[in-house]
């Protein structure tokens, strides 16, 4: 029992607790998650349900593939807007109370895919709980985000707001409205080019210089 639990005392011989405490206690350490992997991410993902990492240490290694089973979603990739409501879908069919963790730039933002058909986010329709940067995360990355989840639990926190619903082009219901973005970005663009600015995302080519040819090969 960890000792800074509220109600333990003598370093765990004296537990003093109420329901709620337990409940909250017995849903931190057993979370069941389901990887809802699409890309490179979900390879990483892996590697954090392997050994070396040991995430039954927070009692999240029991992965499931059924949103039913499961109170922890993993969305690990890059997420199309044909696939936006295959995951709402998913993430409905999960039981109440539910966490999603958003993994790497993809998920959470559309990474370096600003493109007419990914999804710039997948709070433009599911709620996020933790975001985890990085192009793939670490695995230790995903870990903290475990333990993130498990201070919400333990907290009491359970209620989650919509995210991103104010994005351009994201209603936030659902409905992808792929116009609606395009007209956004491309409105973005004009300002930008007004300011002297590249379009966002255009990241200019350095071109390398070839390397000197071998004199001295000895
Ligand atoms: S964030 Fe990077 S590693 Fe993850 S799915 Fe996107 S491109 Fe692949």
């Amino acid at each position: 029992m960890d000792p800074t639990y509220p109600g333990v005392h003598a370093g765990g011989d004296i537990i003093t607790t109420t329901l709620d405490a337990v409940v909250k206690w017995g849903r931190k350490s057993s979370l069941w998650p389901m990887p809802f992997g699409t890309a490179c991410c979900a390879i990483e993902f892996m590697a954090v349900s392997f050994s070396h990492y040991d995430i039954a240490r927070f009692g999240a290694e029991v992965l499931r593939f059924s949103p039913r089973q499961a109170d922890l979603m993993f969305v690990a990739g890059t997420i199309v807007d044909k696939q936006g409501p295959i995951l709402k879908t998913i993430y409905d069919q999960m039981p109440e109370p539910k966490w999603v963790i958003s993994m790497g730039v993809c998920a959470s933002s559309g990474g370096f895919y600003r493109s007419y058909h990914t999804m710039q986010g997948i709070d433009e329709i599911i709620p996020v709980d933790v975001y985890v940067p990085g192009c793939p995360p670490a695995p230790e990355a995903l870990l903290a985000a475990i333990m993130k989840i498990q201070e919400r639990i333990k907290r009491g926190e359970q209620a989650k707001a919509p995210q991103g619903a104010h994005r351009l082009g994201a209603s936030g219901e659902g409905a992808i409205d792929r116009r609606a973005r395009r007209q956004a970005w491309a409105k973005d663009d004009a300002e930008r080019l007004k300011q002297g600015l590249p379009p966002r995302g255009v990241i200019p080519l350095r071109v390398i210089p070839p390397a000197p040819p071998e004199t001295n090969r000895g």
